[in-house]
């Protein structure tokens, strides 16, 4: 008996020793894991933290101990987080969440915490338990690659996707109430030439600016993204009226008017917007992303910061576009496009001074189309080149067979290219006509877009002879300073001028001062639109040198013109 009695000792000491070893096993294992493990009393006041904790939050244990865990407390959690904590534990449950704790260096420190109930055997809490894991470089991770997918890494606006969201966001919003929504695409005007001229950090840099700017101009609820290259959008949120846009699209306009600074170079710039409403234009965000878009690309034609907004008559327009693109590439190909004359005369003696190619399309499918509808169709789609050089060749042409003066009219897409003076010396060339019998027509608004480089341009031309008109006078915003200093040879005065002339004392006033301006600078000047014989006797008074129109003689096909001529 006794022997069994020794026996059971030992097993009891052996058991004991093993369960000791167990439990240093266990704190070791505790001590060293890298799961954060701390312990409290059933007050919250700490016991236990490992070197988990101390690693995770920046506190030596002996600084934890005996604090509660409000020492990590961020001040981002709501009341009420803290509430359903107490209420779960206290009740004896698992409470799971992730704690965003502050550390001692005040830096944020994001733990998946999970707070368990310590019970006794009785089943009384006698504390609690709390396991987790420091996941700050997953959390940070995962919000640098969600602001990857949402956001613009140059400006840090919402980028294009995300702004369709806020869109769709804010429309579902607006839809409950009585008030508007509108949609703002901002373009900046010639950015490429920035991004090509001083390169891409200075673009960067740029952008960055006239994103700051276009936030300063509207309010604090309305959204702001980048949504393509040079291209921004705004939502304007809860507007009363639809007139307060305008408002807005001022104040951005205000904002642009500083120069920006561009690698130590002044630089001005101006945005072409287009506005698309909501709900009157469309109901979803990607009409009206589509309705902005084609206001836009009416408002991008125009220099100087312009705004269009969307119009149903837009839409008949684009259609009438894609119809008329369809139609164009075959036209050049069947030869459907012809350089009608339209002389002009010098209206001293009546005598044919020269004559102005006018194009004509002459359709099979739609008759005959005027340059007005198509020539913005060329220019887009980048037709005009090929169509602008076989004018200029025709032109050489007839210059040389009637020998008669023909002027041509350039397109700013031909005018903007810096190989056109090349391109036309070269056509002059290759027809053998003196260049003093080809006359340039430039508009009045493409000439004072960049006066420097029409300057330029303008002088390399005239090195061949060719002389420069500049054409609807009076309808863009040139400068006379400018004027001056460009070599320029004659004047052409707006139909818009002439016609009402015999009516109206204003338009009078108007050509009668542009006629002795012209004289003054050495410049001839030359009336379009004149429809009648009244027209003639006025103009000529006033001494305007030269005349044309259908009173006086239509634009005709060449055969027509050499009748007319009497060859
Ligand atoms: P534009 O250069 O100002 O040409 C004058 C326009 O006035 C022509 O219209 C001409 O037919 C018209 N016109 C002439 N006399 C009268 C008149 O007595 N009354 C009225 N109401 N109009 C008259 P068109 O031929 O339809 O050309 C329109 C515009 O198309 C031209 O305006 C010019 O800017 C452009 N265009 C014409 N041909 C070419 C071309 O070969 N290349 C380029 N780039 N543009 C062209
Ligand atoms: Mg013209
Ligand atoms: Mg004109």
């Amino acid at each position: 008996a006794l022997l069994g009695e020794i026996r059971n000792e030992i097993a009891f000491a052996l058991d004991f020793m093993e369960k000791e070893e167990q439990v240093r096993t266990l704190s070791l294992a505790v001590e060293q894991s890298s799961d954060w493990i701390l312990i409290t009393d059933k007050d919250g006041r700490i016991k236990y933290a490992n070197k988990a904790v101390e690693k995770a939050t920046g506190y030596s244990i002996e600084e934890l101990i005996g604090k509660t865990p409000r020492i990590f407390s961020s001040g981002k959690h709501p009341r009420r987080f803290y509430r359903r904590l107490w209420e779960t534990i206290l009740s004896g449950r698992a409470f799971r969440a992730v704690f965003i704790n502050r550390r001692k260096d005040g830096s944020i420190v994001y733990v998946d915490q999970t707070i368990t109930p310590l019970k006794d055997k009785e089943g009384n809490v006698i504390g609690f338990v709390s396991t987790g894991k420091d996941i700050t470089q997953e959390k940070e991770l995962r919000d640098r690659l969600k602001y990857v997918a949402f956001y613009d890494p140059v400006t840090e606006l919402p980028n294009r996707n995300h702004f369709m969201e806020r869109l769709s966001f804010s429309i579902s919003r607006t839809r409950a109430t009585r008030r508007y929504l509108a949609l703002l695409l901002i373009d900046i005007d010639r950015f490429k030439m920035v991004n090509d001229t001083y390169g891409y950090s200075a673009g960067d840099q740029l952008l960055r600016e006239i994103a700051e700017r276009i936030r300063g101009a509207i309010r604090e609820g309305d959204t702001i993204g980048r949504i393509g290259s040079d291209e921004f959008g705004v939502i304007l949120f809860d507007l009363a009226k639809k007139e307060d846009v305008s408002k807005v699209v001022n104040k951005i306009f205000a904002a642009m008017e500083e120069p920006f600074l561009v690698e130590g170079d002044e630089m001005r710039l101006s945005i072409s917007v287009g506005v698309s409403i909501f709900p009157q234009d469309s109901d979803d965000a990607e009409g009206l992303i589509t309705k902005a878009e084609i206001a836009l690309s009416h408002s991008k034609g125009v220099t100087g910061n312009t705004c269009r907004f969307f119009e149903e008559e837009m839409n008949t327009r684009m259609t009438e576009f894609v119809l008329l693109e369809k139609h164009l590439t075959k036209a050049l190909d069947k030869g459907e496009l012809d350089l009608f004359l339209q002389p002009y005369f010098e209206l001293s003696s009546g005598k044919v001074a020269g004559m102005e190619g006018l194009l004509r399309w002459i359709s099979e499918d739609l008759g005959v189309v005027s340059p007005a509808r198509f020539i913005s169709v060329l220019e887009s789609t980048g037709l005009i080149e090929e169509v602008g050089e076989w004018v200029l060749k025709r032109a050489c042409e007839v210059a040389v067979s009637l020998k008669k003066r023909v002027s041509v009219n350039v397109s700013p897409v031909q005018f903007k290219d810096r190989d056109f003076p090349d391109k036309v010396k070269r056509i002059i060339e290759e027809c053998g006509v003196d260049g003093g019998f080809i006359t340039l027509e430039i508009t009045e608004s493409m000439a004072m877009e960049d006066v420097d480089f029409t300057r330029s341009s303008l002088e390399q031309m005239k090195e061949m002879g060719v002389k420069v008109a500049i054409d609807d006078f009076g309808t863009g915003y040139s400068s006379l300073a400018y004027l001056k200093t460009l070599p320029v040879d004659y004047l052409k005065i707006d139909v818009s001028f002439v016609r009402d002339i015999d009516r109206d004392p204003e338009d009078r006033a108007i050509v009668n001062a542009i006629i002795q301006l012209a004289k003054n600078l050495g410049i001839e000047t030359i009336a379009e639109g004149i429809e009648s014989e009244k027209h003639v006797e006025i103009l000529r008074e006033m001494g305007c040198d030269y005349g044309q129109g259908y009173h006086l003689a239509k634009p005709m096909p060449y055969d027509q013109i050499r009748s007319f001529l009497g060859l």
